[in-house]
């Protein structure tokens, strides 16, 4: 039967009605460990039983009233998020592109006269027109140009190119921390240090797009924290609240300073649903909790390492956000066949797996994930040693 659903997704031939912890379930039954979650959103897997009772209380309580009132879930939200990143002040709406945007605006309200942006080649900002303009990957914008004004790219860690690209007209430099769509690229460990100087040196905005990389998803709360360093704006969203839609823009006094009432808005934004369970995300993300993402994620990484195959090229990420690069353009054949064999995982293009499990994975649960990729690499490997042998005859 013919979708009534816009063609924009290539979806997998599976549905999942129900999630438990790090599984997801389809209408059969059949249980699928899910080293996804959701891209990254569901850090504390599904049915969380704190988080969902804080949202339960909060549905059940009042759905929405709009941002024309006082909201204090929203107040205790954004007090939470400026003591742990000493920032100043949030601005909150219902996903990572529109974080983004406001990001953009913001810059661009904060720079005057000077308008545009610096951003990565390879980069991910998200599909809403100034998100996507900020994008750093031409093949995404097939179609949709014009791409607005006041964009400039240089290749992602190249600290170099970014000191030849200012101008008079630069207000912002805008990065991921890690860029996650492109295949978890993690850049130089100075790279953000240098970046944070530069911007410094002359008097730009540092934005860093933490939807993938924040709330916990490296080890850190967010992944510039690992260098010692302060973003002027930052955007969340992703797992902010474990799945239901939200985003946060965490701004500097540069910001604090410039946006006025009527400057921007969201009718949605800072729902108090999404906003209770993420009160509770963050509640949750304690030290501990962050050593043992750090912990996990070394796990995972190092038995991904023992695993001898020539398939396997490079093992990349922090905490748990982890590319496997391959030295064949396999993934996507990777991940159908890890599907078909109950486990969930993503792929970037056609040389990278990608790994993003909830954090509360277990031990027993990561020896279950390397038991059944191992025998899927393992298959792959032997199909392509039959492969060459037959191209030798
Ligand atoms: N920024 C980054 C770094 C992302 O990874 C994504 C989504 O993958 C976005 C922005 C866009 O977020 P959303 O899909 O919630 O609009």
């Amino acid at each position: 039967m013919k979708s009534a659903l816009l063609n924009n997704y290539s979806r997998y031939n599976v549905e999942f009605v129900e999630g438990k912890g790090a599984y997801l379930f389809d209408s059969e039954g059949n249980s699928y460990l899910d080293f996804l979650s959701g891209i990254a959103v569901t850090g504390f897997g599904h049915q969380h039983t704190e988080i969902t009772q804080a949202a339960d209380e909060q549905l059940k309580k009042l759905w929405h009233v709009s941002n024309l009132f006082e909201a204090s879930p929203q107040e205790e939200l954004a007090k939470k998020l400026t003591k742990v990143t000493g920032l100043e002040s949030v601005f909150f709406c219902n996903s990572g592109t529109e974080a983004n945007e406001a990001a953009i605006k913001f810059a661009r309200k904060w720079g005057g006269e000077r308008k545009n942006i610096i951003a990565a080649n390879g980069g991910f900002h998200g599909r809403t027109m100034g998100s996507l303009s900020a994008t750093g990957q031409t093949k995404l914008w097939d179609g949709f140009t014009p791409m607005l004004p006041g964009f400039s790219f240089v290749d992602f860690n190249d600290i170099e190119q970014i000191v030849n690209s200012i101008d008079k007209t630069t207000c912002a430099i805008m990065v991921e921390p890690i860029q996650g769509e492109s295949g978890v690229i993690v850049p130089d460990e100075n790279y953000l240090i240098e970046l944070r100087k530069i911007c410094d040196e002359n008097d730009l905005l540092m934005i860093l797009d933490e939807v993938q990389t924040g709330i916990g998803r490296t080890g850190k709360l967010f992944a510039h924290q690992w260098y010692g360093i302060k973003p002027d704006i930052l955007t969340s969203a992703k797992g902010i609240a474990n799945g239901l839609p939200l985003g946060a823009v965490i701004c500097s006094d540069k910001i604090s300073d410039v946006i006025k009432p009527g400057d921007h808005g969201s009718t949605f934004g800072g729902n108090p649903v999404a906003i209770a369970a993420a009160n509770k995300v963050i509640e949750l993300l304690d030290q501990d909790f962050l050593l043992g993402i750090t912990h996990n994620g070394l796990k995972v990484q190092e038995a991904i390492r023992s695993i001898d195959s020539t398939l396997i090229k490079n093992i990349r990420g922090k905490g748990l956000m982890i590319g496997i690069e391959l030295a064949e353009t396999m993934a996507k054949k990777i991940a159908v066949e890890l599907l078909n064999r109950n486990v969930v995982v993503g792929n970037s293009g056609e040389s990278v797996i990608r790994l993003l499990p909830p954090f509360i994975i277990t031990e027993h649960e990561i020896n279950e994930f390397i038991k059944i990729f191992k025998s899927v690499v393992a298959k792959f490997s032997f199909s392509k040693q039959t492969s060459d042998i037959v191209t030798i005859k």
